[in-house]
């Protein structure tokens, strides 16, 4: 009856590739029609072409159908990028990885989430264009942050009105009334901001991400997330 299967279409960006049995590959996909999929693809590991082409990163149309699991069964994959320029550099694979990470944190199975979908593709293409691209990926985890209804930037704390200098799930807070959270600078506040209402590269010429600062957003998304 695989014949008459109902067979759904969507572009995606492969999360994650791994080996399955002797031959068979399990992608986790996030999807533009249905956010994060579980795709299994049968007897790819028989073709060596096929298995090294599909690596995380990889953006392709994916041909599926659904049964009663979870785990879609793949049916055709149209390459559409590898996104070469980001495998040039370390520094570029490492901030591109960094948002696919952010993404199978942040985003549910089966949800779809196109304008965060965008929002990646967009980012994506921007790391090899940017000065430094650590600055792309901190947008993007304060953007999808945002986006997800997960952080309300102010100057203030929202208990006193104070100036704030921590934030805690989300929320801002001044040093006594913060438990737990993130502490950030003044400075780095300001920089909160521009990073995540970021809407031209033009804006990035002036603004320094310091891996302390990067370490800091990463802490703030685990805070959020969890
Ligand atoms: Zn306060």
């Amino acid at each position: 009856m695989t014949s008459s299967k109902l067979l759904f279409r969507s572009d995606g960006v492969v999360l994650n590739a791994l080996p399955f049995q002797d031959f068979d590959l399990i992608l986790t996909v996030f999807s533009l029609e249905e956010g994060i999929i579980k795709l299994i693809v049968k007897g790819a590991g028989r073709s060596k072409q096929k298995r090294e082409n599909i690596t995380p990163l990889t953006c392709a149309e994916f041909v599926y159908s659904k049964g009663r699991s979870e785990l879609f069964r793949s049916h055709e994959i149209s390459i559409i990028s590898h996104h070469l320029k980001l495998r040039q550099s370390l520094g570029h694979l490492e901030a591109a990885c960094d948002l696919l990470h952010a993404i199978q944190n942040s985003q549910m199975e089966q949800t779809p989430a196109p304008m965060v979908y965008k929002l990646l593709m967009w980012s994506l293409d921007k790391i090899p264009l940017v000065p430094d691209p650590n600055q792309i990926a901190a947008s993007f985890r304060l953007k999808l942050l945002r986006h997800d209804g997960l952080l309300l930037l102010s100057l203030h704390c929202s208990e006193c009105g104070e100036r704030g200098h921590a934030i805690v799930k989300g929320e801002t807070f001044c040093l006594k009334h913060a438990v737990g959270g993130v502490i950030f600078s003044d400075q780095e506040f300001h920089l909160l901001g521009q990073l995540a209402f970021l809407s031209s590269l033009s804006e990035l010429d002036t603004l320094v991400v310091t891996q302390e600062l990067r370490k800091r957003i990463e802490r703030l998304c685990q805070d959020c997330w969890a």
